[in-house]
C-alpha cells in the first residue's frame, strides 16, 4: 500500500510459501503481496523516492477508499476510489468476499483496530504487538472493510526504532512475529 513499506511485500511472498505447505482444507487465504507496484518501483529504484509512500499519481491509496474519504487530508486523491490501485483492491474484495482481513504496513509493532477489540486482543497475544484504537484513520482499506462489517486490522510490522525503509535483514524476525496471524484470524471468525 505504501511504497517505502516494501518489506511487507517480501513478508507476504514468504507467507504464501508457508501457507501453501499447510495444505489447509475449508479455508481460503487470498494474499496480495503489493497494492502499489508503481510506488514500489519508485521507492526501490530511485534514491530520491526512498521514503516515498504514495502511488504514481502521488495519491495515498490507503486514504482513497470510500469511507469518510473527505477527512483523509492532502494525498487522498481527487475523489473516493479515484485510483486504479484502490479499484483493483475492491475488485479482489468483490471477487473473494473475505470474511476478515489483515493489512500489513510498517512500522511500530502495532495492531490498529476500529471494531472487534476482542479479536485484536487475541491477535496481539500471538505476535506480541500492542493494540491501538485507530481513531484518526480515514479512507483506509481497514476502515472501509470494518465499515462493511468485515473484521479488518492494520498490522504495523517492525520495531519503531528501525528506519524506513525496513531492510530484508529484519525480515526473519518479522516473519516469526506475524506468520500465525492469518491462520489465527481464520480460526476466530
Ligand atoms: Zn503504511
Amino acid at each position: 500500500m505504501h511504497a517505502r513499506e516494501w518489506i511487507t511485500t517480501l513478508l507476504i511472498y514468504n507467507l504464501i510459501h508457508k501457507y501453501k505447505r499447510l495444505n489447509l482444507k475449508n479455508v481460503c487465504f487470498v494474499f496480495v503481496p503489493c497494492c502499489n507496484p508503481n510506488g514500489l518501483y519508485l521507492a526501490t529504484h530511485f534514491k530520491k523516492y526512498k521514503l516515498y509512500k504514495n502511488n504514481g499519481n502521488n495519491v495515498d491509496i490507503n486514504k482513497n477508499f470510500d469511507c469518510k474519504w473527505e477527512l483523509g487530508g492532502k494525498f487522498k486523491g481527487k475523489f473516493p476510489q479515484s485510483e486504479w490501485e484502490t479499484r483493483d483492491i475492491l475488485a479482489i474484495i468483490e471477487k473473494y468476499k473475505p470474511t476478515a482481513s489483515l493489512a500489513f504496513h510498517s512500522k511500530g509493532e502495532i495492531i490498529y483496530y476500529k471494531k472487534y477489540t476482542s479479536l485484536a486482543n487475541i491477535l496481539s497475544k500471538y505476535c506480541g504487538y500492542k493494540i491501538v484504537e485507530s481513531k484518526t484513520s480515514f479512507g483506509g482499506l481497514s476502515d472501509f472493510l470494518n465499515q462493511h462489517d468485515i473484521p479488518s486490522f492494520t498490522i504495523e510490522v517492525g520495531s519503531d526504532k528501525l528506519h524506513h525503509p525496513i531492510t530484508p535483514r529484519h525480515l526473519p524476525s518479522i516473519i516469526r512475529q506475524v506468520r500465525l496471524l492469518p491462520l489465527v484470524l481464520s480460526y476466530l471468525i
